[in-house]
C-alpha cells in the first residue's frame, strides 16, 4: 500500500470519527474529567453536557430526550431491548425476528431458545424483502416481541418499519428495531411511528466505537440489563462514557444536517460506482432491493471468483471494502444474509460490499472504477470455477484465487 490515504468504502463496518466530533470530545479526556454524578460543580458541568448530547440525539431520531438511554454499543442496545421486552412480558415465550438480522439479534434469539423460548425467523425473498403476510401470521398471543432491523448492514435493504410496527401494535406486541445502519442515513421521527424500542450505535455515524444508545418509548415498561448505580435514570448502571456520549451527541447534530447530503451526493456516488461496475465487468449482479435501499450501500456478486480475492486485490490499490462471505473470519460459510436470499453458493462467495459515506468523493469512485475491470479479468483467468479459465479442465489447489484458504 502507498502513503496516499485509502479509499475507504467500508462505512457499514465502521466510520471515521468526524474531526468536529473529536474536537468536542477532547476536553472530556483531560480538564473536564469530573464524574457527572458528583454534587460539586466540576462534575455537574459534565452532567449538563450529557443532557445536551441526549437532546441532540433525540432531535436526530425525533424522540424525547428522556426516551434515550446511552449504552456501550449497538449490540448492548439490541440485547437490552430484547431482554427487557421478554422480562416485562414474563408470561410470553415467543419471539419473531428475520433471517437477515445482525448477529447481535440473531445469535441472542438463538441463545434464548436454549432457555425455553420459541423463535420464528421470518424468511426473505431473492431481493431480501420480508413477506409481511408471513410476519403477520407468525404473531401469536404468546409473542413477547418482534425484532426486525430498519436497514440491513450487508445489502442496505430498508424494511417497512411503519407497517411492521402497526401489525405489532394491533396485536399488543412490543416492536424493537435494530436501526444501527439507518440512523443518520435516512430521516426518522419516532414520535410518529409505532416503534417501542430502537437500537443505534455511535461508530456507524462518525462517532467513536464503544458508545451506543437505546430508545425506549415513554409508555413502554423497561427492565435494565446492567444493574448497579442510578445512572441513566436507573436504566443502565455504570459511570457514563462521557467523551463517547459527547461525541455521539455531536455526531447526531452533524448527521441531522447531513442526511440530505447522504441522499443526494452519497447516493449519486454509489449509483455511479454501481452502474460503472455493472457496465464494465461481465457476470456481475447487485444483491438487494433496488427500490428500498440505503443510499450508501452497494453489494455486488462477481460470478466465478471469491470476494476475498477481490478484497485483497482492492487492498493492494488502497481501496477498503468488505465481503459478504466470511472466509476471512475463519469460516467457509458465506453470508447468512445472502444465503437467506437464496443467492447461489458461488455468487454468495463472490460478493463484495461497498459502503460509502459523506467523506467519499468523486475521485474515490474514479479510483475504484479504474481498477475493478482489471482485477475481475485477472482473477477470472486464474479461477478454477470460470468457464473461460485456461485451468478449467484441470483445476488444482494452487489455482485457488485466495491462496488456497477457501474453496
Ligand atoms: C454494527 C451493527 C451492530 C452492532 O453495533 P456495535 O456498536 O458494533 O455493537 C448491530 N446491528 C447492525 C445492523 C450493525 O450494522
Amino acid at each position: 500500500m502507498t502513503n496516499t490515504p485509502p479509499v475507504y468504502m467500508d462505512n457499514n463496518a465502521t466510520t471515521a470519527v468526524d474531526a468536529e466530533v473529536l474536537q468536542e470530545m477532547l476536553p472530556f479526556f483531560s480538564e473536564r474529567y469530573g464524574n457527572p454524578s458528583s454534587i460539586h460543580n466540576f462534575g455537574g458541568g459534565v452532567g449538563k453536557k450529557i443532557d445536551e448530547a441526549r437532546c441532540r440525539l433525540a432531535g436526530l431520531i425525533g424522540a424525547r430526550p428522556d426516551e434515550i438511554i446511552f449504552t456501550a454499543s449497538g449490540s448492548e442496545s439490541d440485547n437490552t431491548a430484547i431482554r427487557s421486552a421478554i422480562a416485562t412480558n414474563a408470561d410470553r415465550r415467543h419471539l419473531v425476528i428475520s433471517k437477515v438480522e445482525h448477529p447481535a439479534v440473531l445469535n441472542l434469539a438463538r441463545h434464548l431458545v436454549t432457555g425455553g423460548f420459541r423463535v420464528t425467523e421470518i424468511g426473505v425473498d431473492a431481493m431480501g424483502r420480508i413477506d409481511l403476510d408471513e410476519l403477520s401470521s407468525s404473531l401469536t398471543d404468546d409473542t413477547a416481541v418482534v425484532s426486525i432491523m430498519w436497514a440491513n448492514n450487508e445489502t442496505g435493504n430498508i424494511y417497512p418499519i411503519e407497517r411492521i410496527g402497526a401489525l405489532c401494535r394491533e396485536r399488543g406486541i412490543l416492536f424493537h428495531t435494530d436501526a444501527v445502519q439507518a440512523v443518520g442515513r435516512i430521516p426518522m421521527r419516532l414520535s410518529e411511528l409505532p416503534v417501542d424500542l430502537l437500537s443505534l450505535s455511535g461508530h456507524k455515524l462518525h462517532a467513536p466505537k464503544g458508545i451506543g444508545a437505546l430508545y425506549v418509548r415513554r409508555a413502554v415498561r423497561f427492565e435494565a440489563l446492567v444493574i448497579g448505580g442510578h445512572q441513566e435514570g436507573g436504566r443502565r448502571a455504570g459511570t457514563e462514557n462521557v467523551p463517547g456520549i459527547v461525541g455521539l451527541g455531536k455526531a447526531a447534530e452533524l448527521a441531522a444536517e447531513r442526511i440530505p447530503i447522504e441522499n443526494s451526493m452519497v447516493r449519486a456516488l454509489r449509483d455511479r460506482l454501481e452502474s460503472s461496475i455493472l457496465a464494465s465487468c461481465p457476470d456481475v449482479s447487485v444483491n438487494g432491493d433496488p427500490e428500498n435501499r440505503l443510499p450508501n450501500t452497494c453489494n455486488i456478486s462477481f460470478g466465478y471468483i471469491e470476494g476475498e480475492a477481490i478484497l485483497l486485490s482492492l487492498d493492494i490499490h488502497g481501496i477498503c471494502a468488505s465481503s459478504g462471505s466470511a472466509c476471512t473470519s475463519g469460516s467457509l460459510e458465506p453470508s447468512h444474509v445472502l444465503r437467506a436470499m437464496g443467492v447461489p453458493f458461488t455468487s454468495a462467495h463472490g460478493s463484495v460490499r461497498f459502503s460509502l459515506s459523506v467523506q467519499n468523493s468523486d475521485a474515490d469512485v474514479d479510483r475504484v472504477i479504474q481498477v475493478m475491470p482489471g482485477i475481475v479479468a485477472k482473477l477470472r483467468a486464474m479461477s478454477p470455477f470460470s468457464p473461460e479459465a485456461p485451468y478449467f479442465q484441470n483445476a488444482s489447489q494452487d489455482t485457488c484465487p485466495s491462496g488456497g484458504s477457501c474453496s
